[in-house]
């Protein structure tokens, strides 16, 4: 039968089905490096059109600074360009093992061990470390990954609503009989831009005799007054049990992540995570330009910070200019719209005025919460983000939502 016309007009007829819902993802093409300015081919085919980022993970302006860059330079002419093959057989060289101690003394944890990726880390450490005798209890909200990581896990798996602490606590005395009960969280939740209750989970970890686990893909390098994540905002270093992370968003965003933490529980990893025995080496171009993001960030505070005074300056002007914004302190900045078209018909019309910023809808975010998200970067200086204000308060003029309040929105577009 092979490639039957029967199978071929299945997936066409669900290929149609995700574009009739609104749902289908067109991706753009951007002909520069990743950058606050950047050159980008959308619709496919047409001109090339000047714009400023709005939506990158680059939130450091690390992704393509020279240092980073020579010192992948540097790393690619010494180490070579592939390892071609997996750590445990020979593709650990010096540079790997620098990396994991300089991640573990950045973290401030006791031991750390590269991945392919954070999906990976996530993807392999439950399993690596845990059996049917124990149970993970995530935050409902938590990304993705974990939730692949979860399903791969043979240990019991239940939840507690988003950073509700009363019912974490319940879940934690519901359990109270299996062998090890491990807390699952993100850091910053990269939908909403909010930030865990950490310092109140590990009271409540430390009470229950629970381990925790802590996701900070989107708060390593910038998040805490020396950027080393949620831990150090929260005044927690040392006291979490294990830390996922990526160096794919503000730690150069080339690719790679890692499992940080307990010593055990980083060589039970070493062991036994299926994504880290059966997968390749962190190409040593990625490693040699995460050693130098690290020494760049822990030489100064100057980039944090100034992300920190951007992403205050852009949510101020948004707020004042009267849009509806999710609470938060990070510089994940979500402009609520509730309506997935008209989240795509403003994100359509920022583009047009120079400013890329992606409209986000179910499934992504829930039904009736669709939104602009719009991510910070200390790449940007105060001209982007003047200028991107401008177009924001054009467009928001245009569909007549300045000023109005979720149920005024609601009212005139629908959910
Ligand atoms: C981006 C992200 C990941 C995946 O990281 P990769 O290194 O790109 O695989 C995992 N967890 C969270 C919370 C993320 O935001």
């Amino acid at each position: 039968m092979a490639y039957s016309e029967r199978v071929r007009e299945t997936y066409q007829q669900q290929l149609g089905g995700i574009k009739d819902a609104g749902l289908f993802k067109q991706e753009r093409f951007i002909h520069s490096s990743q950058a606050a300015d950047i050159e980008v081919e959308f619709p496919s085919g047409s001109a090339l059109k000047n714009v400023i980022n709005m939506c990158a993970n680059n939130y450091l302006g690390l992704s393509s600074h020279p240092d980073v860059i020579k010192a992948a330079h540097e790393g690619l002419d010494t180490r070579g360009y592939g390892m071609s093959s997996v750590r445990f057989i020979c593709g650990t060289q010096d540079i790997h093992r620098e990396l994991e101690n300089k991640v573990t003394e950045f973290l401030g944890t006791e031991d750390t061990i590269l991945f392919p990726s954070c999906m990976d880390a996530n993807a392999g450490v439950f399993e690596a470390v845990l059996t049917k005798d124990d149970v993970m209890i995530s935050d409902r909200l938590v990304h993705a990954s974990i939730i692949d990581g979860i399903r791969l896990c043979a240990a019991e798996h239940d939840t507690f609503k988003h950073s509700n602490m009363d019912h974490l606590e319940k879940k934690l005395q519901l359990h109270a009989d299996k062998r090890f009960k491990i807390v699952i969280t993100d850091g910053v939740f990269s939908m909403d831009g909010d930030t865990a209750k950490l310092a109140e989970m590990v009271s409540l970890c430390e009470q229950y005799d629970a381990m925790l686990f802590l996701d900070d893909s989107h708060a390593s390098g910038f998040i805490g007054k020396t950027g080393r994540g949620t831990h150090e905002q929260c005044g927690v270093v040392g006291k979490i049990d294990i830390i996922t992370t990526t160096f794919g968003k503000a730690l150069g965003g080339a690719s790679g992540g890692c499992v940080s933490g307990r010593k055990e529980l980083v060589e039970m990893c070493r062991q036994r995570a299926r994504p880290y025995l059966f997968s390749n080496t962190v190409a040593p171009v990625v490693v040699s330009g995460v050693l130098k993001v690290l020494d760049i960030l822990s030489a100064s505070t100057e980039r944090r910070d100034k992300l920190e005074t951007n992403a205050d300056y852009w949510r101020k002007g948004l707020t004042e200019a009267g849009f509806v914004l999710k609470e938060g302190d990070t510089p994940i900045i979500p402009v609520m719209l509730f309506n997935a078209k008209l989240a795509q018909d403003v994100s359509r019309d920022l583009f047009d005025e120079g400013i890329y910023a992606i409209g986000f809808f179910f499934p992504v975010v829930p039904q009736g919460q669709a939104r602009i998200r719009t991510q910070i970067s200390a790449g940007h200086e105060r001209h982007h983000l003047d200028k991107a204000l401008e177009a924001f308060i054009k467009v928001g003029k245009k569909y007549d939502i300045l000023g109005k309040t979720k149920q005024e929105i609601i009212a005139k577009y629908g959910k």
